[in-house]
């Protein structure tokens, strides 16, 4: 610790001094001493401080389509309607995730999800595919 050191050699040379600066250098002895604690201690500050700031993050749910605009657009999903399927007025489970990527809006690991029924799922990969954004689909 290059602070402690400093403190040490400066209160050698001051104690040698006449009287006022005697007293500092026993005050640099005693910073010298107390410095590492006092270091622990503001670093567990800080560490506490980060902590508080830190917050879980919170997976966000699959992205929804709005970000593509298609002639047989997909009706929007709340939370709760996320394993439905994508596709517009179908309210079957989903049995798909079509995943894909618009790469003039994102980049390149970026993915985009539709849900998809056993019956749609052909239908919204070759929508994508028709376009170059089809990526993959996986099962549920
Ligand atoms: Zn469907």
């Amino acid at each position: 610790m290059a602070i402690r050191t400093i403190c040490f050699l400066a209160g050698v040379v001051l104690v040698m001094q006449p009287m006022p600066w005697a007293v500092a250098g026993w005050l640099m002895f005693v910073a010298a001493v107390f410095l590492p604690y006092i270091a622990v201690v503001i670093a567990n500050a800080g560490v506490r401080k980060r902590a508080r700031a830190h917050r879980p993050s919170v997976p966000r749910p699959a992205d929804s389509s709005k970000a593509l605009s298609s002639p047989r657009p997909i009706r929007s999903r709340a939370v709760a309607d996320e394993l439905t399927c994508s596709a517009k007025g179908c309210t079957a489970a989903a049995t798909h995730q079509v995943l894909w990527n618009n790469p003039k809006l994102h980049t390149p690991d970026r993915r985009k999800t539709w849900m998809a029924c056993d019956e749609h799922e052909e239908s919204l990969r070759a929508f994508l595919g028709a376009r170059g954004f089809w990526k993959e689909t996986l099962p549920l």
